[in-house]
């Protein structure tokens, strides 16, 4: 399918969630920009999230250590360059989205309310009760509908970055856009182009996931030449309520700040055979500790249970929770709630520094689908959506003093090569299950190295096992297709990432490797 016509941009950004938005808002002051997403804007992970962002506001509180906590959980390798750069960014952050009308959370006396997540040593997340995703989308996006020089593309789903070589090198020119709803491709000619496509949670079975987390801001730029960092910490939320399979509600790290404790199916409490800090131990740990005890009790779930605090209260604090939750049958008010770990955020990425620029000049990566070094080897909670946010102030600050050399790559290049001849439909649901299930059983909370080596060559079988599908191919044959391709390639690299670490450190645990060594360390590197 040839594209159907040519356009030109100053900017393309793609993906509408925190940083995509953000980004997206600081830029159309200078700049035409064109905002696509595969979905509505309101799409990815920012909705779903729950417990707040991390910001240093608090009396006895300051970036500094708010960067300590950053790197005592996420180990030796997190940037700490990184680090301190973006949690010296929050309140300045916090304050934007207050100016831009965020109604977050005040306590009796008019100032910020800040909860405490694992992790951070005193009360640092600002928030809007237990939706604060919601919140700042619904804000970010009317700014975004009434902004004159910003283009919406939605159901726009990007499907190829177009570089090309010039006498500088390999350099990005624009990106195809699949529309989906007439099934054409558009191609965007632009100087700059953002990936700000979010997490890959659809590689497996159980996630927080929504079905759009398919990984495919990053799977474009490794075909595009990008190199991948840190694919092999994935992190998994340890309390995700407990269904079988698809979707898995989470259960936000601030009710465990809030007193929420974590007991076995007998009603014990067990967490602090595993770790002193119990309840409020890094995620890493706390999945860890769960599998571990499922495995030895050969139980199911274990219980969340707050139904210790006033009724009053919890309604008040967590409400979108309580009402979810009855709406599924759980009484949070009054019973425990059943609940294991999920697969819930990359911690690796597109390699990039942190104001998002990558190695192909012209393209950059910000968000979740980028890796800055910020989270290391487990996320410190809330830090995510401020790295979006802090990604977002950074780039924007950043392209007005590079656009001059990307304008020039742009116009000394040749035709941009592009990555795909045509868009075919196949028959891929049974596959992506059965992906799903292969990184599920193999790249979990707990991995050995037979276990990995039967994964990899599962997913050689699953590969070859995908046909294309009769008869002319629908919009929805041609998504979960191209899906289907971006998932494939990142399961991949978590999976080659994960077998060449040798040494366990944060969300990544191989069990015939005993040790957990938090000293010797580098970032791991995949490049085409
Ligand atoms: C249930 C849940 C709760 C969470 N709670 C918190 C929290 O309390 N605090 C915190 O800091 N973090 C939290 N997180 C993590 C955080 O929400 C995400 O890491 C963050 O929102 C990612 O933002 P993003 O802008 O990078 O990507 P996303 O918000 O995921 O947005 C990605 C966008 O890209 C679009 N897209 C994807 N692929 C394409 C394509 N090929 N073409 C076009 N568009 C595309 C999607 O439609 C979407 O608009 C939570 C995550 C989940 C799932």
């Amino acid at each position: 399918m040839n594209p159907t016509g040519k356009r030109y941009a100053d900017i393309v950004v793609v993906g509408s969630g925190a940083a995509g938005m953000t980004v997206s808002l600081l830029l159309a002051d200078h700049y035409h920009v064109t905002l696509v997403s595969k979905d509505q804007l309101a799409s990815g992970n920012t909705p779903k999230a729950q417990g707040g962002i991390a910001a240093a506001m608090g009396p006895h509180d300051n970036p500094k250590q708010h960067a300590e906590d950053t790197w005592r959980t996420g180990s030796v390798l997190v940037n700490k360059k990184t680090a301190r750069h973006i949690t010296s960014q929050a309140p300045h952050i916090i304050h934007w989205l207050l100016d831009k009308g965020v109604p977050f959370d005040r306590n009796d006396t008019g100032v910020i309310d800040l909860a405490l997540e694992a992790g951070h040593r005193h009360r640092r997340i600002v928030h809007c009760y237990d939706a604060t995703g919601s919140a700042v989308t619904s804000i970010l996006e009317q700014h975004i509908r009434c902004h004159p020089n910003i283009e919406v593309l939605e159901k726009h789903m990007a499907i190829d970055i177009l570089t090309t070589r010039s006498n500088a090198g390999m350099h990005c020119t624009g990106i195809d856009l699949w529309y989906q709803t007439r099934n054409t491709i558009l191609r965007y000619h632009a100087p700059m182009v953002v990936l700000a496509t979010g997490g890959a949670g659809q590689l497996y079975a159980s996630t927080t996931n929504p079905p759009e987390a398919c990984g495919d801001g990053i799977a474009m730029a490794y075909r595009a030449g990008c190199r991948l960092s840190n694919m092999e910490f994935v992190q998994f939320h340890p309390t995700c309520l407990y269904q079988s399979g698809g979707r898995a509600l989470l259960l936000s790290e601030a009710l465990r700040g809030e007193g929420a404790r974590l007991l076995d199916l007998a009603g014990h409490s067990f967490l602090k055979q595993y770790d002193e800090r119990a309840e409020l131990a890094p995620r890493d740990t706390l999945s860890r500790a769960i599998v571990q005890h499922l495995q030895a009790t050969e139980t199911p779930h274990i219980w969340l249970d707050i139904s210790h605090k006033p009724e009053v209260w919890l309604k008040r604090r967590f409400p979108t929770l309580v009402a979810r939750l009855k709406s599924l049958g759980y009484d949070m008010v009054h019973d425990p709630v059943p609940i294991t770990p999920a697969a819930h955020y990359m911690c690796g990425g597109v390699l990039t520094d942190y104001q998002g620029l990558t190695d192909l000049p012209g393209l950059a990566c910000i968000g979740e689908s980028a890796c800055t070094g910020l989270h290391g080897a487990n996320r410190l909670a809330s830090n995510s959506l401020l790295e979006c946010f802090t990604m977002a102030f950074d780039l924007a600050a950043i392209i007005p003093k590079r656009m001059a050399s990307f304008k020039r790559y742009h116009q000394e290049s040749d035709d941009p090569s592009h990555h795909r001849q045509q868009l075919s439909g196949k028959e891929t649901l049974k596959q992506h299950q059965a992906l799903q299930e292969c990184m599920t059983k193999n790249f979990g909370v707990i991995r050995n190295d037979a276990d990995m080596r039967s994964g990899l060559d599962m997913m050689a079988v699953i590969g070859n096992s995908v046909h294309k599908s009769h008869g002319l191919p629908g919009a929805d044959d041609i998504r979960s297709t191209l899906e289907w391709e971006n998932l494939n390639l990142v399961a991949h690299a978590v999976a080659q990432s994960a077998m060449a670490r040798r040494k366990n450190i944060g969300a990544h645990f191989n069990e015939d490797l005993k040790t957990h060594d938090s000293t010797i360390h580098t970032p791991s590197i995949l490049s085409r």
